[in-house]
């Protein structure tokens, strides 16, 4: 095969809608030209509608999918952040590397179905139930996530996290936490291993858990591993205020004032939530080149609060979004969430949007960011539709009733703010198609071995 050529009646290029669009990709499934303004020849795939760039789900704990919905009850006292997690680690202590496998080959089809191609494992689930490692292979719930994304057929960034303590004053970790836990030595091992593996749609990068549970002599050992090498570095960080009040208390500073201050974090360090901020750790971040990656559904699921995304912006910070918990499972949502916790919190409306920046639309100005910041968190050069990036898009369905009737410079804005279910149509992940009219070929399949897990799980099988 020499290669792929498609037609678009339209393609969102260069930020904004064009017409009559042929896209031509290398027999390896990257882009290599986008031509406007040309009728359809002979002998390409015309595209059944729309085309837009698919995006990165730049955070994910898949084991987190078998979860989504069984904790929205409140039990004695208070419901917040930490009880959710004592509740999600009585899940975490037994899961097996097969439930795992079945778990994220249904997660991974619903992010397809929410408009991602593309996600980033921050994976800390390493090792038997009883605390001890794998004995045929250390990684086996990462080859888990692995096989699942390939049978998805989705890209997946495996982000190994090191996990060594329970808190910021705490040297050892809690008992419950016993399958998590790693050094920087065990995470570069795993990044390595897992870049060689030769699977064409899986990379790796690394990730510390959190300034709670990697002290400075953990991140500093990993920063000397990691060197000059272009891996992704992820880090969950001030999702929750009790967690900014431990970092004064132990450090004295915030923590994206003290990860700034004492760690010199630059464009391949991306910051997981970093909900609560103040202006001068947004330009402290802005100034260090690292992005940001925002949670809306999983940090309204959780109520961690709301980031300052005027901030963010402004400033000029890399943005991207993560599903985090698989409360939701869709880019369109996140958009949604994202602009409305503003509205709601400012009695504002299209509080992302940027007139005078030439950008009226908050719908195109929050697509534009997500896009823009695709790349990096993945460890991928390039993302969208350029030339280099892999040809992966999404077809919209014109038909769905959200989109119906809807002038084309709106598209964009009814799909973010007004459609309900399926306007997805098509799926293409390197030039493959992955989803046909919504539906994936192995769906029945997998949806089967899911609910079987589900089962084994709430009984304790
Ligand atoms: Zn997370």
């Amino acid at each position: 095969m020499s290669g792929q050529v498609f037609w678009a009646p339209q393609a969102w290029l260069d930020g904004r809608w064009q017409a009559e669009v042929l896209m031509q990709a290398d027999a390896r499934g990257h882009w290599t030209s986008f031509t406007v303004g040309r009728p359809a020849p002979e002998g390409v795939e015309r595209l059944a509608g729309p085309v837009l760039p698919s995006l990165v789900d730049a955070h994910s704990h898949a084991f987190q999918r078998a979860f989504a919905g069984l904790a929205e009850r409140r039990k004695a006292g208070e419901d917040d952040f930490w009880s959710w997690r004592d509740r999600m680690y009585g899940l975490a202590l037994k899961v097996t590397p097969a439930q795992l496998r079945a778990i994220a080959a249904q997660l991974y089809v619903e992010l397809l179905k929410g408009g991602y191609t593309q996600v980033c494992e921050f994976h800390y689930l390493q090792h038997r139930e009883d605390g001890s490692a794998y004995p045929d292979d250390e990684l086996a719930l990462s080859w888990a996530l692995a096989d699942a994304a390939d049978e998805a057929g989705l890209g997946l960034t495996m982000l190994p996290v090191l996990y060594a303590h329970a808190g910021f004053a705490q040297a050892a970790l809690r008992p419950d936490q016993r399958r998590f836990a790693t050094d920087a030595a065990w995470v570069w091992r795993a990044a390595q291993r897992l870049n060689a593996a030769g699977r064409p749609l899986l990379n790796a990068g690394v990730a510390l858990h959190s300034l709670r549970a990697a002290h400075a002599p953990d991140i500093r050992a990993l920063q000397a591993l990691v060197g000059e090498t272009a891996l992704p570095i992820h880090i969950h960080i001030s999702e929750q205020l009790q967690e900014v009040r431990d970092s004064l208390a132990a450090t004295g500073r915030r923590p994206m004032q003290y990860l700034c201050d004492e760690f010199a974090p630059d464009a391949r360090w991306h910051l997981v939530h970093a909900t609560h901020s103040e202006p001068a750790e947004i330009a402290a971040v802005a100034r260090a080149g690292a992005g940001v990656v925002i949670c809306p559904g999983t940090e309204a699921n959780l109520g961690d609060g709301l980031a300052d995304l005027p901030g963010w912006l402004g400033a000029g910070v890399p943005l991207s979004l993560g599903s985090d918990s698989h409360v939701t499972r869709g880019w369109i949502e996140e958009l949604r969430w994202l602009e409305y916790g503003q509205r709601l919190g400012l009695r504002q409306r299209n509080v992302a949007a940027d007139p005078r920046g030439g950008q009226p639309s908050s719908a195109a100005r929050l697509f534009e960011a997500s896009l823009a910041g695709s790349a990096a968190p993945a460890g991928l050069t390039s993302w969208g539709l350029a030339p280099g990036a892999r040809a992966d898009f999404l077809v919209l369905d014109t038909r769905a009733s959200g989109l119906l009737g809807v002038p084309q410079p709106a598209l964009l804005d009814a799909l973010v703010f007004a459609s309900q279910g399926q306007a997805l149509r098509d799926v293409y992940v390197a030039g493959r198609v992955r989803l046909r009219q919504g539906r994936h070929a192995g769906e029945e399949a997998i949806a089967d071995r899911f609910a079987a897990v589900m089962a084994e799980l709430s009984t304790g099988a």
